[in-house]
């Protein structure tokens, strides 16, 4: 458990690291006088390592969280960072307020047993600053968006875009090295999505797990994505049989059946 690699700048004064559990990607923005965060990891114990981290850094004191969204591996470690303003979607919020501690419950398993003590411990912090499609956020003598470009990998994916760095952090909307997780997603909408993310004309790309990466990635994941809407699709208009979107879907099995679940549900 711990960091898989070092801090990467990607980008001036960006950096993202990744960690164990989870393959998971945080990103640090330093701007002149403030300095944003994205994701804080699963547990408090993991995120005061990450504070321990971020002392590596040539960066003042962390200014700003920004959720990604509301899944547990991306911002159970905000208690770690007490009295930081936290930057989410609207729907980050309420999906934290309404199911936030149910969540903690339902990823106790997910968890090796030596850890499940420190996600009991971890309190669910919701997002105090909201925003419903758009935020820009002032670091001193850079700016970077907070946008929710529509339904995707949850109903509330917030994406950061660095404007002067041609950076992009996509948290799970994009997944590298790893299937998407459909577990909350909209499968007809996600493409459309991601298409939006991939119009922001980023060079470099920050997936939600996995390593950095550039704009191809996300209009690989695209045409996937499309494809196997279009798959789901036919099963819902009767022309397909379940049995063959498995054949056809450039994912697992066990992926494509939560995916085509979540797409007769969503509709
Ligand atoms: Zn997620």
């Amino acid at each position: 458990m711990g960091a898989l690699t070092a801090w990467q700048e990607i980008g001036d004064r960006i950096w993202v690291r990744r960690y164990d559990p989870f393959n998971v990607n945080v990103t640090v923005v330093a701007g002149e006088d403030r300095v944003l965060l994205v994701d804080v990891r699963t547990t408090l114990r993991e995120a005061r390592e990450l504070q321990g981290d971020l002392a590596e850094l040539p960066v003042g004191p962390i200014t700003h969280l920004a959720f990604t969204h509301a899944h547990l591996d991306h911002c159970l470690g905000a208690g770690a960072f007490h009295g930081v303003p936290i930057w989410g979607t609207v729907g980050c919020r309420e999906d934290l307020v309404r199911h936030g501690i149910d969540q903690r419950e339902r990823w106790l398993e997910w968890l090796p047993e030596q850890e499940r003590p420190h996600l009991r411990a971890s309190p669910i912090v919701p997002p105090d600053h909201t925003l419903r499609d758009h935020h820009r956020l002032g670091l001193g003598g850079r700016e970077v968006d907070l946008l929710h470009l529509g339904r995707g990998h949850t109903d509330h994916d917030l994406v950061v875009h660095v404007l002067d760095a041609s950076v992009v952090v996509a948290g799970d909307l994009l997944e590298v090295g790893a299937p998407p997780q459909f577990h909350d997603a909209f499968p007809f909408q996600w493409p459309a999505t991601l298409g939006a993310v991939a119009g922001l004309n980023a060079e470099v790309v920050v997936p939600g797990h996995g390593p950095a990466t550039d704009a191809a990635a996300l209009t690989t994941q695209e045409s996937e994505l499309a494809h196997l809407a279009s798959l789901c699709r036919e099963v819902h208009s009767g022309v397909r049989s379940r049995e063959s979107v498995f054949a056809g879907s450039p994912y697992p099995r066990a992926t494509t059946e939560v995916a085509l679940a979540r797409a007769i549900e969503t509709g």
